[in-house]
């Protein structure tokens, strides 16, 4: 039997983010259809995921292989599209190509060469968006937006992977709504390179509003679906 408190804890969750996303919508003159919701669950157990998806999520999140492995595997028979949206060390590549559909975090030559390599071992086709640093710093991943289109060439260019687009956190205590406007405008400019690179995966719980005002395709949110997470030791 489902965890009864926890299932309602998460549903009104959702409920409460579904709201938000039709109010972002609606302000902005888009469609909810256009949105995909990513549910972020890493440091939540697979028992959440099976939560998540009885109420229809299709997309969950995680940001750290060891974690994600684990759980693809526990809800290996659900019909979900696993994310993988951390910082990606070139040594778990060969694991994140084995159960990841779409990595957000690609941010340097040596990691496409590696997913590409473990992509095409697995049999896979591997999704992946250009993690973008907007505030020019590349120290919590991302690259600079002027090393967009040199890296891009090179995701379009590997076997086994497909380039999907881009992704990017807000910078902490920036302005989201003038970061997502840069990003925008980035994203505008490599789909008139690559017109299939239609993703913008921008927007976690504080500022899905400003990513929804700016083209985002897909949203990454933990926190107000399934509440603050316990900070974690590595
Ligand atoms: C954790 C995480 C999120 C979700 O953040 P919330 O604030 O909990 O919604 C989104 N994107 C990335 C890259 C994350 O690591």
């Amino acid at each position: 039997m489902t965890n009864l408190t926890r299932y309602d804890e998460i549903a009104a969750g959702l409920a409460e983010v579904e709201e938000r996303i039709a109010d972002a919508c609606r302000a902005s003159g888009r469609s909810r259809d256009e949105i995909t919701l990513i549910a972020v669950t890493k440091t939540y157990p697979a028992s959440d995921v099976r939560v998540l998806a009885e109420l229809g999520i299709t997309d969950v999140g995680e940001n750290r292989d060891q974690e994600a492995a684990a759980k693809a595997q526990e809800c290996h028979d659900l019909p979900l599209n696993w994310h993988f949206i951390g910082q990606l060390q070139t040594n778990k590549a060969k694991s994140v190509a084995s159960y990841a559909d779409l990595v957000h975090s690609v941010d340097r030559s040596r990691l496409v060469t590696t997913l590409s390599r473990a992509a095409v071992a697995a049999g896979r086709e591997l999704g992946c968006l250009i993690q973008v640093a907007l505030d020019d710093d590349p120290s919590r991943g991302g690259v600079r937006p002027a090393e967009v289109f040199a890296l891009a060439e090179e995701v379009v260019a590997a076997e086994g992977l497909r380039f999907g687009g881009l992704m990017a956190v807000a910078p902490l205590g920036g302005d989201a709504g003038k970061s997502f406007t840069k990003l925008a405008e980035l994203a505008q400019a490599v789909r008139g390179r690559w017109a299939e690179a239609r993703i913008v995966s921008a927007g976690m719980s504080g500022d899905l509003n400003e990513a929804v005002a700016n083209g985002a395709t897909h949203l990454r949110i933990g926190t107000a679906l399934l509440g603050r997470r316990r900070p974690f030791v590595r």
